[in-house]
Order: C-alpha cells, then structure tokens, then sequence
C-alpha cells in the first residue's frame, strides 16, 4: 500500500491524500488550494495525477479546502463514487455551486487584464455547470455504516464535529498481494469538545496509521462561554448607542452558531429585543441544510427546544433571512439597532462589504470579529487598528468601535487534538502523519506527541510517498 500526500501537507488548504491499495486508486478529499492568485490558478487546475485513473473519492467535510476540486477532478474524467455523509453532499451543493461562480468571476477579472496586455484568455478552474455535474457521483452514507469503497478497503465514517456533516474516516484495508492489514484514520478537521450546535468528536478506535489535522497544534483556544458572555455586552452596549452590531461571519457554522447563540441570549432576556438579519445567500441556504439535518444536533440544542418552546435554534421572531439584493439595499436605510450577520467571514468580497462601508463612519455602530482574520484581508487590518481602511477602492475612517471574539473555532486547539491523539493504542500505531497544518504548529504538535510516547510521528511533505 502506498499513501502519497498531495495538498494540505506542512500547509492548511488543499486538503488531497492518495491511497493506492490492490490496484485501486483511492483520494482522501479533493480540496482547492487557496493562496496568492499566481501559483494557486495552475495548481488547482492540474492534478499530480490522471483524475480518470481514480476510483473512488472520500470525502471529509464540506469546506472548500476539502472538497472544492471535485468539479475539477469530474470535468478531467472521474467517475467513481464520492463518498461523503448526508449533510456533507448537501452543503456541498450550495458550496460548490457558490465556488463555481467564483471561478468564473475570478477569471473574468484575469481576463480583463490579459486582454489590456494583449495575453490569451484563460479558462475557469472550473464552472457553476461543472460544479452541478459533480453531484451525479456523491453517495451519502450514515456515521458508523461500513461500506465497502474498493477492493479490500472497507470505509466507516465518525463525527469529527467540526461543522456540519464533518466526518472522521476509518478505512480497514486489506492487501492481497502480501495479506497484509492495516487500520488508517484520517481525522479530516477535527472539532472541539464544546461548540454551540454539533456534537464533540467521537474517540478514534485503535488504528495502524493515523493522519492527523494540526491547524492549532501550536494554540491554545478561549472558552466558548466567554465568546457567549461577550457577545451578550457588544450587544447590550450598541443598544444603548442605538447603534448597529455589523457581524462579518462565515457563512457555513459561523453564522448559524452565531443566530443560535443570539436566540440564547433573547429567550434567557439577557440582551434586547434586536432585529437580526442574516444577510447572505449562501448563509441562507446554509442555514436550510442545518434544519435539514436535527441528526447533527447535540444535546444541549434538543435540551433548548424542548425548555424554551423554541421551534428551531434558528429561527426566533427577530431573526430575518435575507436572499434578496433589493431588501439588502434596504438594509442600508435601517434607522434603529440592529445586528447585521454577513458574509465574508475576512470582509474580503461579499455583502458584508456594503455593510462595512454604510456603517464604519458612525461612532455608535460596532463592528464585531468572530472569526481567524488572515493576513492581508480588510477583517485582518481593522482588527489591527488601521485606520482609516480602503473599501471598493476609496477611503473610508473608522469611527465605529471594532471588537473581537476569539472563542469561537471550527477547529480543535493543542488540547483537543492531544485528547484525540490519545485514544490510539501506542503498541499498535506504526505511523502518524500530521496534515493540514503549519509548520511551526506541526513543530511544536510533533514535540508535544512525543512527549505523550507517540514516537513515529512526521509531517510530510507536498508530494511525498509512503510505502506500508
Ligand atoms: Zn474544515
Ligand atoms: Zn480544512
């Protein structure tokens, strides 16, 4: 068996391991690299190997850095099964679609500058179309339903409990050739023990290879009933302002996390009685496939319906959904409180942009960061203090006060992923590969493990191959 690791190895994004076990060709996600625009475009659109050679894609979670290329990987002639749970294929839909019309936008700018420089065109990634062609392929299967995915390769899904529908694998594999067995899990992103709407993680059975997510390997997360508390007093000071609470969120997790919470807080009245809109079409349809999906809800979410009589954690009378751009316009003209959630989660495009720009210059207002804010991105400097800030090209002086949340995260921080670690039996675990991760934060993860007696444990490189 032969395990070569072609994205999110000693980086975050582009999650893709290829299996290769009996002849069959087997991919652990299939995720879009997102980086600078120059080496990102051709590494996306060429994959190290011929797609129509693959036999099977498994699939972890929705997010793009997972599961953005399969479009790709279909218009390049896959046609094996993508396996995946049921609200994963769902998310999927909407979020492959929304990336496909990213593509598209994404090259149209391109081409704009290559048809002043006299270059030819180029062509999308992929298209809105080829995203759609894709969902042809998926199969959805339920947690801890065995399936046999290829030849001598069983495949059982766990939650991982990092957003909706996210999934660890456990794929028993066993080799003709030499009779050989192996147990291999691939933890996908892990979630953390406590979040607002999903279950936690579930403990990993022994295994023989483990590979394993590292984003915070080197972090240490806040308490989520900090985050709680704070949101409670950015809300209750902007009512006194009578000012607006402007929310740049992603749209998948964030943003429903976001209306649960803040459907909490109004049932327990310990915030006013604020409109709340969720102002982005993909949230929106996000949002339907969290309804869709009570499966996916823990405990403390079924212990809030039944208590507060409330019909769905979110929907409160408050809430309003909008979809449409003329009611977003509206939005504008709002003269009362209220709390804006929208996305980009970093305000790099999006609707949360006209949201910023009507809404910075006035003292009273608040503008509140929930998420990691990358570098380089509009959400990253106001939370730096930079001032005044550039949207859509012009000037604009801060005058709204910024806060910041920092307990919430999809992901496990050093802790969980240690709690996680733990669960394998030493005696049997031969070899752990970390992914999707840093290398700092790989670094410090590898000294961390090492100390708890995991000894073989390495973080691989883009490209490199293991033989077992
Ligand atoms: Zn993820
Ligand atoms: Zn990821």
């Amino acid at each position: 068996m032969h395990i070569t690791f072609h994205g999110a190895a000693q980086e975050v994004t582009g999650s893709m391991h290829l299996i290769e076990v009996n002849d069959k060709r087997i991919l652990l996600d299939c995720g879009l690299y997102q980086g600078h625009r120059a080496d990102t475009y051709a590494r996306n659109l060429n994959f190290p190997f011929d797609p129509a050679t693959i036999d099977a894609v498994i699939l972890s979670h929705a997010h793009i850095d997972h599961s953005g290329n399969i479009p790709n990987l279909v218009k390049r002639g896959f046609r094996g099964n993508i396996w995946s749970t049921a609200a994963t294929r769902n998310l999927c839909t909407y979020m492959l679609m929304d990336s496909g019309h990213i593509q598209e936008q994404d090259v149209e700018y391109l081409n704009k500058r290559n048809r002043r420089k006299g270059e030819p065109p180029i062509e999308p990634i992929y298209t809105r179309q080829d995203a759609e062609n894709s969902f042809d392929y998926f199969v959805s299967i339920g947690l801890h339903r065995t399936v046999t995915v290829a030849d001598g390769v069983d495949l059982t899904y766990f939650d991982a409990g990092h957003i909706l529908g996210a999934a660890f694998v456990q794929l028993d594999i066993r080799e003709h050739a030499t009779g050989k067995k192996w147990r291999l899990v691939f933890s996908g992103d892990l979630g953390r023990e406590e979040t607002p709407i999903l279950h936690p993680p579930e403990a990993p059975a022994d295994a023989d290879i483990v590979l394993m997510e590292s984003t915070y390997g080197n972090r240490l997360h806040g308490e989520f009933n900090q985050a709680r508390k704070m949101l409670r007093n950015v809300v209750r000071n902007a009512a006194r302002r009578r000012g607006k609470v402007i929310i740049p969120a992603f749209a998948v997790g964030r943003t429903q996390e976001l209306v649960y919470v803040l459907n909490q807080l109004d049932a327990d009245g310990d915030i006013p009685s604020l409109p709340v809109f969720v102002d982005s079409p993909l949230a929106v349809n996000a949002t339907d496939v969290f309804r869709m999906h009570p499966e996916e809800w823990n405990d403390t979410v079924k212990q809030f319906l039944l208590e507060d009589g409330r019909r769905s954690p979110f929907d409160y009378a408050n809430v309003e959904y909008v979809r449409e751009v003329r009611r977003s316009k509206q939005l504008n003209y709002l003269d009362e409180s209220a709390i804006i959630i929208s996305a980009s989660g970093m305000a790099e495009s999006g609707r949360i942009l006209h949201h910023l720009k009507n809404n910075i210059g006035d003292s009273r207002n608040t503008i509140l960061l929930v998420s990691f804010q990358a570098e380089h991105t509009l959400g990253r400097r106001l939370k730096d203090g930079v001032n005044p800030v550039r949207i859509f090209g012009e000037e604009h002086t801060v005058r709204a006060q910024v806060e910041s949340i920092e307990g919430y995260s999809a992901h496990a921080d050093q802790a969980g992923l240690l709690s996680w670690a733990r669960h394998f039996d030493r005696k049997r675990l031969q070899q752990m590969f970390l992914v999707h991760g840093e290398p700092d934060a790989q670094g410090v993860l590898i000294e961390k493990l090492k100390q708890g007696n995991i000894e073989n444990v390495t973080a691989p490189k883009r490209g490199q191959k293991f033989s077992f």
